[in-house]
Order: C-alpha cells, then sequence, then structure tokens
C-alpha cells in the first residue's frame, strides 16, 4: 500500500460549515469523541476516493480500535460502506425471498455449500458472496474451488441468471462491490486493527447490504478455533451485527454456535467438499445438520415462507435428506462452469470422489495413545498444521492446495482402544515435522471420564439473537 501525496494539513473533509480536517476528524475519534453521520460519510467519501493518505486512515482505524464506536456511528458507517460502491438490485417478485447467511469462521464450516442449494430448494433467492480462507480459517470460494472448472469469478448478469434457473449460487466480491472496504481491509491488516467489532461490524454487513438482500442469518462462533474465544464476546459481537443488519432494512438473525473442535470430519479443502456432497446425500453429520437446519430455519422464518423455528428446520432437512437441495448443487455446479458429467458424477450414489477430485499423494493415520473415551479433539490445532501443510494461506492471493486435509475416524465421547486410528491426514510433499506430528498428536484427549458421554448430546447452537425466534 502506499500513500497518495495528499497535503494533509490542507485538507478538508467535505463537511460544511466548519470545514471540518480529515486531521480533526481523527483527533475527534482519538479524543473519545462521537463522529456524526456527516463526518462518517466525509471519512469513507476520502477513503473511497483516494483524498485522504493511507496514513491518516490507519490513524483513525487505530482511533476507532482504541476508543470503540457507539451503535449510531457503526450504522453510518456500515451505510457509507456499503454505499461506496455498487448496491445490487433485483426483480421486484424476488425482492422478499433474498437471503444471505455469514459466518464468523470455523474450523470445518461447510454450511455454505449445504445451507445454499437447500434453501433453493425451498423457494429463497440466494446470492451468496463468500470469502477465501485467511490463517487457520477456510474459505468457501477455495473448497468450491477444488472442484474442476468451478468459476467463482461471475458477472452481474451471470449472478442474476443462475439466481434466475437455479436460485443460488456462491460467487468472490465483484470490484464493484463495497470498495470502501477492500482499502480498510488491507490498512487493518497492516495496522493491527482487524480486531475491532465496530470495524468487524461495519466490513461483514456493508457487503450484506450491498447485495440488497431481505434476510440475513449470522453464525457467530466462540471457543478455541473462533475468533472470539467466549460466548460473552460473542454475543456482543452477534448483537453488533443484527443491529447494523437491521439498520440497513436487513432482517437479521444470529446463531451463536460453540467452535471448539471441527465441523462434521472433515477439514480442508476437497475432502469438506466431499463431506458436503455425502450431506446432500442424507449422510450428514448431526452437528453440520443442526447448523444447517437453525440457520436455514431461521431464514425461512423471516421471508415468512415458515411460521416458526421448528418448522423452518423441518422444511430444510427434507430439502437435504429428500434430495431437493442436491439437485440444486448440481444444476448450481453446471450454471458455474462445471462440465455436467462431471456435476453428475459427484451428485451420483456412491460416487468415485476421487475420479474428479485430486487426492494428495500421501495418506497418514494417526493412532490413539490409550485406551480410554475420546474427550477432546482441538479444532485449531488440526487447523494450524493444516494450513502450515499448504491446506490455507498466510497472505491474500497466494494459493492454497485443495488436496490436503483430515478426516476424523472418531468423534467425541467414543470409546476407543490403544492403536485405533483417529485421524487420516492427506499430505504432499510437504510432509509432516516431528513438532508438527507431535503437535497434530496433542489434538487428541483421551480419558476416563464418564460424564463426556452425555455432555456428548450437547448441541452447538448455544443462542439465537433476537431472542423472538429461540
Ligand atoms: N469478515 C469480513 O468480511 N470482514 C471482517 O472484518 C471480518 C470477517
Amino acid at each position: 500500500m502506499k500513500d497518495h501525496g495528499v497535503d494533509a494539513t490542507s485538507q478538508t473533509a467535505n463537511i460544511r460549515p466548519d470545514m471540518i480536517t480529515i486531521p480533526d476528524l481523527i483527533r475527534k475519534k482519538r479524543d473519545g469523541g462521537q463522529l456524526s453521520d456527516d463526518e462518517i460519510k466525509a471519512f469513507i467519501q476520502a477513503v473511497k476516493e483516494k483524498t485522504i493518505q493511507d496514513s491518516q486512515t490507519g490513524a483513525m482505524l487505530m482511533a476507532i480500535w482504541l476508543n470503540g464506536m457507539v451503535s449510531a456511528e457503526i450504522k453510518a458507517l456500515t451505510r457509507e460502506m456499503m454505499s461506496s460502491g455498487e448496491v445490487m438490485e433485483w426483480p421486484d417478485e424476488w425482492k422478499n425471498f433474498m437471503v444471505d447467511k455469514h459466518s464468523t469462521g470455523g474450523v470445518g464450516d461447510k454450511v455454505s455449500l449445504v445451507l445454499a442449494p437447500a434453501l433453493a430448494a425451498c423457494g429463497c433467492k440466494v446470492p451468496m458472496i463468500s470469502g477465501r480462507g485467511l490463517a487457520h480459517t477456510g474459505g468457501t470460494l477455495d473448497k468450491l474451488e477444488s472442484i474442476p472448472g468451478f468459476k467463482v469469478e461471475q458477472s452481474r448478469e451471470q449472478i442474476l441468471e443462475i439466481l434466475d434457473s437455479v436460485g443460488c449460487c456462491i460467487v468472490g466480491q465483484t470490484e464493484t462491490l463495497v470498495p470502501a472496504d477492500r482499502v480498510l481491509y488491507a490498512l487493518r491488516d497492516i495496522t493491527s486493527t482487524v480486531d475491532s467489532l465496530p470495524l468487524v461490524t461495519g466490513s461483514i454487513i456493508s457487503k450484506k447490504g450491498a447485495e440488497s438482500l431481505f434476510a440475513l442469518v449470522l453464525d457467530v462462533k466462540f471457543g478455541r478455533a473462533a475468533i472470539c474465544k467466549d460466548l460473552e464476546s460473542a454475543t456482543e459481537l452477534a448483537q453488533m451485527l443484527v443491529e447494523a443488519g437491521n439498520g440497513l432494512g436487513i432482517h437479521t438473525a444470529a446463531v451463536l454456535s460453540g467452535m471448539n473442535s471441527t465441523i462434521g470430519r472433515c477439514v480442508g479443502n476437497s475432502v469438506e467438499v466431499i463431506e458436503s456432497l455425502e450431506t446432500l446425500k442424507g449422510n450428514g453429520p448431526d452437528d453440520l445438520m443442526e447448523l444447517v437446519t437453525t440457520q436455514g430455519g431461521l431464514l425461512l422464518v423471516m421471508t415468512g415462507l415458515m411460521s416458526d423455528l421448528s418448522e423452518g428446520r423441518k422444511q430444510i432437512s427434507e430439502a437435504v435428506v429428500g434430495g431437493a437441495a442436491l439437485s440444486k448443487f448440481q444444476a448450481m455446479m453446471e450454471a458455474q462452469g462445471v462440465n455436467s458429467d462431471t456435476a453428475q458424477l459427484l451428485c451420483s450414489t456412491n460416487a468415485d470422489y476421487y475420479s474428479v477430485l485430486r487426492k494428495a499423494k500421501h495418506q497418514l493415520e494417526l493412532k490413539a495413545p490409550a485406551d480410554g473415551i475420546v474427550l477432546e479433539i482441538d479444532g485449531l490445532v488440526l487447523a494450524q498444521v493444516l494450513h502450515r501443510l499448504g491446506a490455507g494461506r498466510s497472505k491474500a492471493g497466494e494459493p492454497v492446495n485443495h488436496s490436503v486435509g483430515a478426516v476424523l475416524l472418531v468423534s467425541i465421547g467414543q470409546r476407543v482402544t490403544k492403536g485405533d486410528p483417529w485421524l487420516r491426514l492427506h499430505y504432499e510433499d510437504l510432509a509432516l515435522t516431528p513438532d508438527q506430528r507431535n503437535h497434530l498428536e496433542s489434538a487428541l484427549t483421551v480419558g476416563a471420564d464418564k460424564k463426556i458421554q452425555t455432555q456428548q448430546k450437547h448441541t452447538l447452537v448455544e443462542k439465537i439473537l433476537p431472542e423472538k425466534y429461540q
């Protein structure tokens, strides 16, 4: 990022009558003041028009990080960020059925791959704009790109066409959508201001606002492998996100869900596609189905397609288990560039997935160190090791290896005997170092605690906001 050679002292943010300057705005926020709507508009406009130096934007981001923002400021920030670029438009007859979801990031989080087609099968339109993985978290676009031919870049016209013919698409952010977020996100990354709740809220909700949604559900994760380490901080973020979404006129709800282990049994791009396809064939793990049916059920309630959450859950579950969602997924793959024979093969019963998806050169099974009950599987540790083996990226733009991944062979609460395989690792020539192997082995905790067998019945969803949907 380079500065733009603007004279800092002579800059005036375009707010009459007081002709306040950018340094004045930074000072006001630095000193704990509350920025007005017009001041936030001036700041975002300056970011968009590049009339502000990167150092000044960085200073403002740090002032926001240090002093936070009240809800009126967050609302204005989100609205101005959204308006910095194109805001999508939909045919009138779709408007009340435009829905999407967003997750704050998990390990093995493949909910979008199942939920988008399930919602389309229930009559919704889902213009899902997803992201790529960064650090230990996976990205939906990377997962889909492990399918040969799948194109995540689609123009506005193509998105309209796919929504018309299929009902759902999963695509990357276009150049023209929320340009202010691109600038702010890059500067947040290099100024240690990524983890500011108002900035996270503005970034996420402005992009959803630009999709012109009717309803949005947010999966806010908490736990060892999530950005929010506890339910309290996740609740704070969820409340901010819900308020900002509603502030843009989007019916918004949040699901707070635990993220200590993994979602389902597979982590890594291709293996997660396989687990998603198996789920769409009715063989999904309970935890993944719980997240899909809860989030989908909420969206069906918010659009008025279903009258309560239990009906909504049932409808989504039927779409998944009955195969309607699988047909939508197959149609979506074809509409997004996958050859029809390939799409058909992937969606067939007893598919030989590795005749289409590339398998990693090597597989290695790790063995349980003792007899006992599986008490814990640390999702963060798994994700960190897989990341180093090439499944993830450290910098935006880096390639990922789609074939690197891991499949859990046991679940929490299961009794194991010493020597039983508990994890199958898929890796390439970049082999596991002794340190990485130790680290990976430390992810499994085996013990004698019988209580875990009852705890295992626990569900991932802890809370839903607003409470009226609970
Ligand atoms: N996802 C986003 O799009 N922005 C953030 O700031 C965090 C997660």
